[in-house]
């Protein structure tokens, strides 16, 4: 780890990779079992959840097609602001089809709540969310994720594809930043 955080910003880790390896899995039997005769549309969301969504598909027992989408939303880098924007949109038309959102972690729900706004304006047969994580507590719109991998404390974290200032994202668990030492360090 000394390697990988040099400058020791990680304070804890709050899930590890193998828990996350068996959500994964979870979560791919419970969607394949609501899907089974579909093939659902899987939209990962750049960058956070390219890792969860490769690890996830691969455990479908169901066929579905894989499309990404790039958002960024304008705040700090660890506060969403909720004003979005579309830097890739989807190679896919999603009109009559069903449609799995996968992403990363919900905060605010601000990004999300735009995106399936955004979304169910191009009319899809169905729309669900799947997020690793929920923080909790912190929603400030009403998003109900479908499938939810786990409920996590209001800490900024990082590992399993989500970063902090691009680094991180190749760890395997979840691991919360001492956003303390972030502010010392500007
Ligand atoms: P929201 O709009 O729900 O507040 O934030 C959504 C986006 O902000 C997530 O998709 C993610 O990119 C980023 N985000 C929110 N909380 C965290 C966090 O704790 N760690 C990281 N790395 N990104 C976060």
């Amino acid at each position: 780890m000394k390697q990988i955080d040099p400058q020791g910003l990680i304070k804890s880790k709050l899930i590890d990779g193998e828990d996350i390896r068996l959500k994964v899995k979870q979560l791919a039997a419970e969607i394949s079992r609501d899907y089974r005769g579909k093939c659902p549309l899987m939209i990962g969301i750049l960058r956070g959840a390219f890792i969860f969504l490769s690890d996830l598909v691969r455990e479908l027992q169901i066929p579905a097609v894989v499309d990404f989408m790039s958002l960024s939303s304008y705040g700090t880098s660890t506060e969403s602001s909720g004003v979005v924007r579309i830097l890739k949109d989807l190679e896919e038309e999603i009109e009559g089809r069903d449609v799995i959102v996968v992403e990363d972690i919900i905060d605010t729900g601000l990004t999300l709540k735009y995106l399936i706004e955004t979304l169910k304006a191009r009319n899809p047969a169905s729309l669900e969310v799947c997020a690793l994580l929920v923080k909790e507590g912190k929603q400030q719109v009403d998003i109900s994720a479908r499938y939810v991998g786990f409920r996590i404390p209001d800490e900024f974290v990082v590992g399993y594809g989500l970063d902090f200032a691009e680094k991180f994202r190749q760890l395997s668990g979840i691991y919360a930043i001492d956003l303390a030492k972030i502010e010392r360090c500007r």
